[in-house]
């Protein structure tokens, strides 16, 4: 049987780019040949973009669903609603702004059937303000170093994933994501293709300074406590510098004398960095408890079961009932 699609966009205020996101969509989507769904979710807009989703949904039953959010969610929370509400066994999400191109969707839905659970995308000459590809390059980097997983661009995401994935990501609890990290937690095989970026078609980015730099923690937050682990190592790193800053001038106290020693004031100084470092250290050791706490109310599943081989116990006594009185 053929793997079904489900295409989820996350549209906020996106009036000007909805009708040519439509017509192309819908394109590739009927390109597919296979069943497919596209989920439009209305993150909040205020410039009539839901009415807009509203009308595209009645005029194409059985393909098209909106989904209107209350409020303004952001990008990652209107991508799992849509993902809550898809039916397809491969799941691509795509931004309203035309700067992925719908036309990709079939390729990522090839990769996804070569066997990978998470598909990304990695965008060619990319079209966005430098100082954002900048940034995102110090992010992406940053990124591969503390999960090891070798992907090029997380900001992108024109990305297919794999039903399986998707369900364990919806289990978890927490309020800020980042889909493409949370999605590396549960995927078995990673992959990425190279795909053409466009200029928005039209408005302007939906990310203003201020929440870029909050995304930007989410995806921190959502991958690894190490900031806060890293107070602890600054802390004895200090304090151990001062160690030895006391021992030096010991040294050269009986080298020199009393004189040289400014009367006692280097000592001082050798004795507030022990105290400034060991500061450090109690700060880290409440950012251990901090982070776990924080890893804990976010109950993420600890493991996604794949299938069970074999049975145990109990249920070998069921069966063997079963098997004698049959
Ligand atoms: N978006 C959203 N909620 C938000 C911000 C953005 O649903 O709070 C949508 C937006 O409509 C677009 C996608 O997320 O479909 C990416 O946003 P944008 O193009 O503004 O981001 P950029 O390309 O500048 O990173
Ligand atoms: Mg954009």
């Amino acid at each position: 049987m053929t793997a079904s699609v489900s295409v989820v966009v996350p549209v906020f205020n996106e009036r000007e780019n909805l009708p040519e996101l439509l017509r192309r969509t819908l394109a590739a989507g009927r390109a597919l040949g296979r069943p497919w769904e596209l989920l439009l979710v209305d993150d909040g807009s205020r410039d009539g973009s839901s009415d807009m989703l509203t009308e595209y949904a009645n005029a194409n039953p059985g393909e098209v669903k909106a989904l209107l959010l209350y409020r303004n969610a952001g990008q990652h929370n209107a991508i799992l609603c849509g993902f809550a509400h898809a039916q397809g066994d491969i799941l691509v999400t795509l931004d309203a702004d035309l700067q992925n191109p719908p036309e990709e969707i079939g390729r990522l839905v090839a990769k996804i059937e070569e066997g990978f659970d998470v598909v990304g995308s990695v965008r060619q000459d990319r079209q966005d303000a430098a100082f954002r590809k900048i940034f995102s390059g110090m992010v992406n980097l940053m990124v591969r170093r503390s999960t090891g997983v070798i992907l090029h661009d997380y900001g992108c995401m024109l990305r297919a994933y794999r039903r399986k994935v998707v369900e364990a990501m919806l289990t978890c609890r927490e309020r800020s994501t980042f889909i493409p990290v949370l999605a590396n937690l549960f995927a078995r095989r990673v992959t990425e293709i190279p795909v053409g970026h466009a200029e928005r078609a039209a408005g302007t980015s939906k990310y203003s300074f201020l929440k870029l730099i909050n995304l930007q923690f989410d995806l921190l937050t959502s991958m690894t406590s190490g900031p806060l682990r890293l107070l602890s190592w600054v802390g004895l790193g200090i304090s151990a510098a001062s160690v030895l800053f006391g021992a030096l001038l010991l040294v050269l106290r009986f080298a020199y004398g009393a004189e040289w020693a400014g009367q006692g004031v280097f000592t001082l100084f050798a004795v507030l960095f022990f105290f400034v470092g060991a500061q450090f250290v109690a700060l880290g050791l409440m950012g251990e408890y901090v982070g776990r706490i924080h890893g804990d109310v976010r109950e993420r599943p600890r493991y996604l079961l794949d299938r069970v081989v074999g049975d145990t116990l109990g249920e070998r006594a069921a069966h063997a009932t079963t098997r004698t009185t049959a």
